[in-house]
C-alpha cells in the first residue's frame, strides 16, 4: 500500500505552479484512495491532493471539489449529468474505434465500464496526440454536458464525452467514466471531503494563526467547514470564501442566504416514552406529531418569489404548484420574507383527514399543473429558520415557535401548525402518542424548548428524539435495504430466486454492506415479480464497493439499484 506521505512529490512532478492542473493528478489521487479503506488515510490523501491544487492554481479548487464530490453543481440548481450507460457505450466505441457490441460484451464480462475503457484505451495507438486533460476542462464539459437540452441532446452529449475520451490517459478513462455515471465510488463520502478541505486549509494557512483556545486546529478547520456547508451547501461559495477570508473566518464569510436550503435537521429514534421523560428530566420539551408525508423548506422571498425545496436539498417547486400559489395566503401582512420547516401531508378536505404517505406518492413528480391535482396537501408548519431578513438558526426553539406562531395564520387543511403538546408528564405523552398514531401519524418528535435548542442543520441531533409505534411494536426502525444479490429458488421456487442478500448503504465509506438474507415473508407471485425485475439488473461478479461475509456464496450479483420496503410494507 502506498502512504499518503508518497503522494506530494510524485503528483507535484505532474505540472508547473500556475499551470492548470491536470485531470490525471485527481484520477491518480482517486486511484490512491481506492486502494485505501481507513477513512484517517484516505482523509489525510484527499487534503493532501487539495493542499496541492491550492498551493500551484488555486482557481482550479472549485472543479477539483466538485469533480471529487461527483457533483456538478448545488442540488438545489438540480442540474444533472442525466447520462444513460447507453451514450457512454456509444462514445467509448467511438472514440475507440470499437463496435457498440464488442463495448457491450466487454462490459457484461468486466461489469464495469470504468474498466471497459481502461483496457479500451491501454490498447489504441493515437496519430495525433491530443492536448492533456485538465479538471477545468473536464468539469466545465461536464457542467456543458448537464445544461444540453432539446432535440439531439443525446447526441451532442456523447459527442463532448467521446472528445473527453479521445484526449484520456492512463487511468483517466476509468475515472472520467466512473464520474459520468455518478458512481465513484471509491470509498470516500463528502464528509471526508469537507474535513479534508478544512485541513488542507490549514495547512495553506500556516502564516494565519487560529484563534486561541483551539487545541486541535486541524479537527476544529474540519468542523468548520462541514457546519459551514450545512448552512450554504455551494462550493463555488465556499470554496473562494476559503481561499480568501481563511479558515477561520469562513463562519462569518459563509452565512445562511434565502433561496439556498440549509441541511435538514433530523431526529434520533428513542423506544419509549419513559426514555424521553428520563432524557430530558431537567430540560423543558415540546412533543409534536410525526406526521408522514414529504419534508419540505419553503422559502419565500421579498419579490415574492416561492421555491421550495426536499429533505435532500433538491428543488421541489415544480412539484407543489398548489403550495406555492397558496403560500402567501396564510402569512401576515407584517410578514415579507421567510424560510418555513414543515411538512407536506396528503389532506381529504372533505372528510378533514390525514391521507397516508402512500396517496402523497402518487402525485407527479415535476412540472404540475395546480388543475390536475388529485392528492391535496396540507402544510404542517413546525420551524421557522429565517424571517425579514433574520437568520433565526441560533435562536433557541422556544422563540422560533414564537415567531413562527405570530408570523402565520392557520387555514384548515391547507396550513396548520404541528399539533403540539407541552408536559412531562409521562401518561400524557402516551395519550398524546395514541392520538397521533390514531390521526394516520408516525409517531411524535420530542424537542428541546430553550436550552441545547439551536436549529442545527444536517445533523441528527439528539436535541430532536423520535418515538415511533413501529419502535416499540417490533425492531427498532424500518429499514432500507438494497438487493445485491440472490440464491436461486428449490422445489417450488424453480425458476426465479428464492433468497436475496440485502445491503446496506454506508455512505461514510460508499459501500453496500450485506445485512441479512432473506428468503421467507413472500408470496410465490412476489418472488416470480422480484425475481424477473431483478434479472436485469444482474452482473457478472460483486462490485468493489459490496461488504459481505466471505463464507455468502450467491449464485447471482445485482446492480444496487433498487431499495426494496420490507414485504409487510409494500
Ligand atoms: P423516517 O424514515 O423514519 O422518517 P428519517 O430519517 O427520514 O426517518 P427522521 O429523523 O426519523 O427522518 O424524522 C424526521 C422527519 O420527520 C423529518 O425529515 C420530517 O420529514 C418528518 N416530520 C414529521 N413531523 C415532524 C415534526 N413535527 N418535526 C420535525 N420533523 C417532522
Amino acid at each position: 500500500k502506498k502512504k499518503p506521505a508518497d503522494f506530494d512529490p510524485k503528483m507535484v512532478a505532474c505540472w508547473e505552479k500556475g499551470e492548470r492542473v491536470p485531470f490525471l493528478f485527481l484520477s491518480l489521487a482517486f486511484d490512491l484512495i481506492s486502494n485505501e479503506t481507513g477513512r484517517i488515510v484516505i482523509t489525510d490523501i484527499v487534503c493532501n491532493m487539495l493542499r496541492t491544487v491550492i498551493d500551484t492554481t488555486p482557481d482550479d479548487l472549485v472543479a477539483a471539489v466538485y469533480l471529487a464530490a461527483n457533483k456538478v453543481a448545488p442540488a438545489h440548481e438540480g442540474l444533472e449529468l442525466g447520462i444513460g450507460d447507453a451514450s457512454i457505450i456509444k462514445a467509448l466505441a467511438e472514440a475507440c474505434g470499437r463496435t457498440e457490441s464488442q463495448v457491450k460484451s466487454q462490459y457484461k464480462d468486466k461489469g464495469d465500464l470504468g474498466l471497459v475503457a481502461q483496457a479500451s484505451r491501454s490498447s489504441q495507438s493515437m496519430m495525433r496526440k491530443p492536448d492533456p486533460l485538465t479538471v477545468v476542462k473536464v468539469f466545465d464539459t461536464f457542467r456543458l454536458i448537464a445544461k444540453e437540452s432539446g432535440k439531439d441532446s443525446q447526441e451532442k452529449k456523447k459527442n463532448r464525452i467521446k472528445a473527453l475520451l479521445v484526449a484520456a490517459t492512463d487511468c483517466e478513462p476509468q475515472y472520467l467514466i466512473r464520474l459520468l455515471q455518478t458512481k465513484l465510488r471509491i470509498g470516500f463520502s463528502e464528509q471526508t471531503l469537507l474535513a479534508a478541505l478544512g485541513q488542507a486549509a490549514v495547512h495553506n494557512e500556516q502564516h494565519s494563526k487560529p484563534p486561541p483556545n483551539i487545541q486541535s486546529p486541524l479537527e476544529e478547520a474540519a468542523k468548520i467547514v462541514k457546519q459551514v456547508f450545512s448552512i450554504l451547501p455551494v462550493y463555488d461559495k465556499v470554496v473562494p470564501a476559503l481561499l480568501t477570508g481563511g479558515i477561520w473566518n469562513l463562519s462569518k464569510t459563509c452565512s445562511f442566504t434565502l433561496g439556498i436550503p440549509v441541511g435538514p435537521m433530523l431526529a434520533k429514534p428513542t423506544k419509549g416514552v419513559a426514555e424521553i421523560v428520563n432524557k430530558f428530566q431537567d430540560i423543558d420539551f415540546i412533543c409534536e406529531y410525526k406526521y408522514d408525508g414529504e419534508r419540505a423548506q419553503i422559502h419565500y422571498m421579498e419579490n415574492g418569489i416561492v421555491e421550495i425545496y426536499s429533505r435532500n436539498a433538491e428543488r421541489n417547486t415544480g412539484k407543489f404548484p398548489d403550495v406555492v400559489a397558496a403560500i402567501s395566503r396564510f402569512k401576515k401582512s407584517s410578514v415579507k420574507s421567510f424560510v418555513l420547516d414543515c411538512e407536506l401531508v396528503a389532506y381529504d378536505r372533505v372528510q378533514k383527514k390525514i391521507l397516508p404517505f402512500q396517496i402523497l406518492s402518487t402525485r407527479a413528480r415535476k412540472n404540475v399543473v395546480v388543475s390536475d391535482i388529485k392528492v391535496d396537501v396540507c402544510i404542517f408548519a413546525f420551524d421557522i429558520l429565517y424571517l425579514n431578513g433574520q437568520p433565526l438558526l441560533q435562536e433557541q426553539l422556544k422563540v422560533r415557535k414564537e415567531r413562527l406562531y405570530d408570523s402565520f395564520e392557520e387555514e384548515a387543511g391547507f396550513y396548520q401548525f404541528a399539533t403540539a403538546l407541552t408536559s412531562n408528564e409521562l401518561e400524557e405523552i402516551q395519550a398524546f402518542l395514541d392520538s397521533a398514531v390514531s390521526l394516520s401519524c408516525e409517531g411524535l418528535i420530542i424537542k428541546t424548548l430553550d436550552r441545547d435548542a439551536t436549529y442545527e442543520p444536517s445533523k441528527r441531533s439528539l436535541n430532536w428524539l423520535k418515538l415511533k409505534k413501529d419502535y416499540m411494536e417490533s425492531i427498532g426502525d424500518t429499514l432500507d435495504l438494497v438487493p445485491i444479490a440472490a440464491f436461486h429458488g428449490r422445489g417450488k421456487r424453480t425458476g426465479f430466486y428464492g433468497a436475496f442478500l440485502l445491503a446496506c448503504y454506508d455512505d461514510r465509506n460508499e459501500e453496500f454492506q450485506s445485512i441479512c438474507k432473506i428468503g421467507t415473508g413472500f408470496t410465490e407471485s412476489e418472488l416470480e415479480e422480484r425475481s424477473a425485475s431483478l434479472r436485469t439488473k444482474v452482473i457478472p461478479e460483486p462490485k468493489s464497493y459490496y461488504r459481505y461475509g466471505e463464507m455468502m456464496k450467491p449464485d447471482v450479483w445485482f446492480e444496487a439499484t433498487e431499495v426494496k420496503l420490507p414485504p409487510l410494507l409494500s
